[in-house]
């Protein structure tokens, strides 16, 4: 039976938790075969299998997409096992908030690392697949989170708020050159969903920031986002949907 995404073939990168899981789930559901990219290859071989119990295709690659090297193998695999990719969600992201005089430059490197080199290292790595993919006439996304931490000016968020705004502002410049290539470039810019992502922070009073705010309202689910980037690649070709903003209702 046809579905929206039936014959696509999907990248989703931070594939292991949070809102790439679900993206990756709700992506194979509309019919997409999905390539699972994240560190823990425990979780990819679950989620790869409980998605091709529910009939969907899968395959995990566990991968640091800041290995350059790395995606690229993983590029390779994609195209072998799956077929050219048509819609990436380039996703895999960390937020490691924190007052800038307490000099945590460690986490300072691991969000350039991971939110500025691994997105372009998947960029590189795909860019090929989703020129040709278009160029063969299937629609074609690339599909980076970002996050209203982008625009927004908050304390603590510098070094965040500087990668997410690298991500956004180099969405609308990759646009122009690939919507001529019939890619479509997009960027969601989300607000606060309840994922692992305070988990990760090492300074105690900015993760409480963010745990304060999913005890206090009805913030965003996984889902909710997946839904989004779902809705993104399944409108017509001709049709980009470049920045997207979702907020919690109740998030000011
Ligand atoms: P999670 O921490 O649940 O997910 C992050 C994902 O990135 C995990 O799958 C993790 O898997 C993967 N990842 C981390 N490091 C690497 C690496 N080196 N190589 C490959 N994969 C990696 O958080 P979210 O789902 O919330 O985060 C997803 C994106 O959403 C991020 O870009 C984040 O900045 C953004 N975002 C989140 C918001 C929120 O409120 N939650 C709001 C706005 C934006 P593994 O550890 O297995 O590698």
């Amino acid at each position: 039976t046809e579905t929206p995404l039936s014959g696509r073939v999907a990248v989703v990168s931070g594939a292991s938790s949070g809102i790439g899981a679900a993206t990756a789930t709700r992506l194979a559901e509309l019919g997409a075969s999905v390539a699972l990219l994240a560190r823990r290859k425990e979780k990819l071989d679950a989620l790869a299998e409980t998605i091709t119990g529910a009939g969907g295709t899968a395959v995990a690659l566990p991968v640091d997409v800041t290995d350059r090297e790395d995606v690229h193998a993983a590029a390779r695999r994609v195209e072998a096992e799956l077929g050219t990719a048509d819609l990436v969600f380039n996703n895999a992201g960390v937020q490691l908030i924190s007052p800038i005089t307490d000099l945590r430059q460690d986490d300072w490197q691991r969000q350039i690392d991971l939110n500025v080199t691994g997105v372009m290292n998947v960029i590189g790595a795909f860019v090929p697949q989703l020129t040709a993919a278009a160029e063969a006439g299937k629609p074609a996304d690339l599909i980076t989170t970002s996050s209203i931490a982008a625009t927004r000016i908050l304390e603590k968020f510098s070094v965040y708020s500087g990668t997410k705004a690298y991500i956004s502002h180099l969405t609308r410049l990759l646009r122009v050159e690939l919507g001529q290539k019939n890619v479509r470039v997009a960027t969601i810019e989300p607000g606060m969903v309840d994922t692992e992502l305070p988990d990760h922070v090492t300074d105690p009073d900015a993760s409480t920031l963010m745990t304060d705010l999913i005890d206090r309202i009805d913030v965003l689910q996984s889902a909710d986002v997946a839904e989004t980037v779902a809705f993104i690649a399944a409108v017509p070709r001709h049709v980009n949907l470049t920045e997207i903003t979702i907020l919690p209702t109740a998030q000011a």
